[in-house]
């Protein structure tokens, strides 16, 4: 098959957590469902236009994720699509979450990963996102963290994780840690979400990368905040462990919905940075490098 989806030799400017087949609307919230994919695309040929070359699909099993439709539009709109194998969290686990033990569920993710995802040729090339709820590390999340250290042991690819409104990311490396997971191949997601840069720099002293990757979703955070926070951790020192991404999961945060769309990222928010003193090495050590070195590139 003639796609570029999956390449992770050479993935260039990446949104390391984006969804493009996502649906957690639970048939109620139309809104939390991603199935327009006309706008999908046109979402995607943008995001190109403006110089980004791959995003990041965490969307797993129990999520939405369709292998077909993530296909056709990786090769209507040319961006590069890497896709990724686990469990979400509590409330979106499939049945297989509760009926299989750790070393079944880390089997399958690793199948996911060596042979293909729902028998395709597109392996999964990350596990994720793999969550904790907003105040508790539920034991079937425990279990599916479990399964996803076992698999990446294996497998050797990286994990990037969900954490509700950034909370519980120090739990979520202690079993890591536990687990003989390699930090330096993690990502602690949506950390944004959550205003306590103090509790970046305990994370970031773990050796493992943090997700600024909620960008746009001003209602949370405003986007000012999460520029400044940026500096003070780039003045530290820490460039090179920031992934960057929006994690559009709503149609109403596509532009043909009238939402700010993902391109958003490089029309205000990079400018934004810049503004702040935050250098184009900087930027593009988050979106460039940073993504490069966690697939293991040089
Ligand atoms: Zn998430």
């Amino acid at each position: 098959m003639d796609t570029v989806l999956g390449k992770t030799d050479k993935l260039g400017r990446t949104l390391m957590h984006e969804h493009l087949t996502i649906d957690l609307s639970a048939k109620k919230d139309a809104d939390a469902n991603l199935n327009d994919d006309e706008a999908m695309i046109e979402d995607m040929e943008t995001l190109k236009a403006h110089g980004i070359d791959t995003i990041v699909d965490v969307t797993n099993l129990g999520m939405g994720r369709d292998i077909a439709r993530m296909i056709a539009i990786s090769e209507r709109s040319g961006i590069n699509v890497v896709a990724a194998t686990g469990f979400y969290k509590t409330t979106f686990f499939p049945k297989m979450v509760y009926e299989k033990n750790v070393e079944e569920l880390s089997t399958f993710m690793i199948n996911e990963i060596v042979n293909g995802i729902d028998k395709t040729e597109i392996k999964a090339r990350i596990i994720g996102e793999i969550g904790t709820s907003q105040d508790a590390f539920t034991n079937e999340e425990k279990k599916v963290f479990q399964a996803a250290a076992y698999a990446h042991k294996i497998t050797g690819v990286p994990i990037t994780t969900h954490t509700t409104l950034g909370k519980l990311g120090l739990k979520q490396i202690e079993l890591f840690e536990k687990n003989g997971v390699d930090l330096e191949k993690v990502i602690i997601g949506h950390v944004d979400l959550n205003p306590d840069i103090d509790y970046y720099f305990k994370v970031l002293e773990k050796g493992c990368y943090i997700g600024f990757d909620t960008i746009g979703k001003n209602s949370y955070q405003p986007d000012t905040l999460r520029a400044s926070n940026l500096c003070k951790l780039i003045e530290r020192g820490y460039a090179s462990r920031i992934v960057l991404s929006l994690d559009i999961t709503r149609k109403s945060q596509l532009k043909k919905y009238g939402g700010y769309g993902r391109s958003y990222i490089l029309e205000s928010f990079v400018p934004m940075l810049l503004r702040n003193g935050i250098n184009q090495k900087d930027i593009d050590m988050m979106m460039i490098e940073n993504p490069r070195r966690v697939f293991g590139g040089r």
